[in-house]
């Protein structure tokens, strides 16, 4: 079994495919780490199924790449929602976005990724990371054939724990979440499923009365709101308020987890503010006249040089991190996070104008007027 590669992608979703499709289109070797037999993520484990838009709030798209490719693909079998000339009408206005079937979005990304020949080991699980001068050597993993160890150069944590981060005593923060618990039914109408959710909005309208918050990203946390979130699902049920639970989800649906200091920390006052070593532009996708962009110290921290972060545990915080942690972004992230994976195994160092070189080339990185 080979167990050299040029890149792990530490667990994923949609962040980790977007990395790894990355390196194997510039010839890198990849493996994807999964401790689940599905590629599981937020968006394919009957959570989510929009797709935030790409555009801003005047219907100017400024998300391309593989967050559009990503896009394309989660409708490519059903759902086809995304009208080329109207867009999605959402929140009072059309917007570049689409609802998605998580389903057969996880079976489009395992046929992507074999066709670009990425190594995926399913139902595996890291159990040690190897540090040696500030550098990570390896990870250990336990297969079905028991424990074996990978070598790599260069690795990316897109766990929404920063697992590999907070070995190495890297500090965090971690957000502040109220209890949802989406199901989702497929029986009162055919043509397409329904989700529904118990507890709280977005905002925490809804939260449960006498449930408490789950501020700590800890065990206790998730099994905390596993537990109550199931039970009021069940209660529900009972109550005819829900009619059907074709579907539950299969993932702790915890909004703002553990967040990586990273060299800088984006924060509410960054609204609008340009920086030099910006990676791009996003909107906020629910008040879309506001923007953030995004530095690249946001995406790793010196003390451990090849090591990455991306996906909803960026460097980012309050407001901003609303904006960082959708499926978009978080995929922009991603491909990003391998540019400088690739900088680091080809050239050693990471030169910022060569890094914005590519970006553009990749349509990244675009000019916002
Ligand atoms: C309730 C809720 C509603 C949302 N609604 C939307 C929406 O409508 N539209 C939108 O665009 N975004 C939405 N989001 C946000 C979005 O879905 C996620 O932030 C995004 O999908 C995260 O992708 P990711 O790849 O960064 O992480 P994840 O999808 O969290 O993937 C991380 C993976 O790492 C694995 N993992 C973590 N720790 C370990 C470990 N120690 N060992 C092994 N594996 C590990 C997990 O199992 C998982 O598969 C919502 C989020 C929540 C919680």
């Amino acid at each position: 079994m080979k167990t050299e590669f040029d890149v792990v992608v530490l667990w994923w979703w949609v962040a980790g495919i977007s990395a790894a499709i990355s390196a194997r289109r510039e010839w890198k070797s990849v493996v994807i780490i999964e401790r689940n037999s599905l590629l599981w993520g937020l968006a394919t484990c009957w959570l989510i199924h929009w797709f935030e838009p790409l555009c801003d709030g005047r219907w100017k798209q400024i998300i391309y790449s593989q967050a559009e490719e990503l896009l394309r693909l989660s409708i490519k079998y059903w759902y086809k929602t995304l009208d080329e000339k109207r867009l999605h009408w959402s929140r009072g206005r059309w917007r570049y976005a689409t609802m998605f079937n998580p389903n057969l979005f996880a079976l489009s990304l395992v046929k992507l990724l074999d066709n670009e020949w990425v190594k995926i080991f399913f139902e595996s699980q890291i159990s040690e990371i190897n540090f040696k001068n500030s550098k990570i050597t390896s990870v250990d993993i336990y297969t079905i054939e028991g424990k074996i160890n990978i070598k790599w150069k260069v690795f990316i944590d897109a766990t929404w724990s920063g697992y590999a981060w907070k070995m190495v005593w890297i500090p965090y923060k971690n957000g502040k979440n109220y209890l949802t618990y989406t199901t989702t039914s497929y029986k009162r109408w055919l043509q397409k499923p329904i989700f529904e959710r118990t507890g709280a909005s977005l905002y925490g309208t809804d939260h449960p009365k006498g449930v408490r918050m789950f501020n700590n990203a800890s065990q206790d946390d998730v099994n905390d709101y596993l537990l109550i979130g199931q039970t009021l699902a069940l209660k529900e049920y009972e109550k005819w308020v829900k009619k059907d639970l074709s579907i539950l989800p299969c993932m702790v649906q915890l909004r703002k987890i553990s967040m990586l200091k990273g060299g800088y920390i984006l924060s509410n006052k960054d609204l609008c503010k340009r920086f030099d070593d910006s990676i791009w532009v996003v909107w906020v996708f629910d008040t879309p006249w506001y923007r953030y962009e995004i530095p690249v110290r946001c995406l790793f921290n010196k003390k451990i040089k090849n090591l990455f972060f991306a996906g909803r545990i960026i460097s980012s915080y309050g407001d901003a991190r609303e904006t960082t942690r959708v499926i978009p972004v978080c995929i922009l992230t991603w491909e990003v996070t391998w540019i400088m994976a690739s900088l680091l195994i080809d050239k050693k160092e990471i030169i910022l104008q060569q890094l914005h070189e590519k970006e553009i080339s990749r349509w990244i990185k675009i000019h916002y007027k």
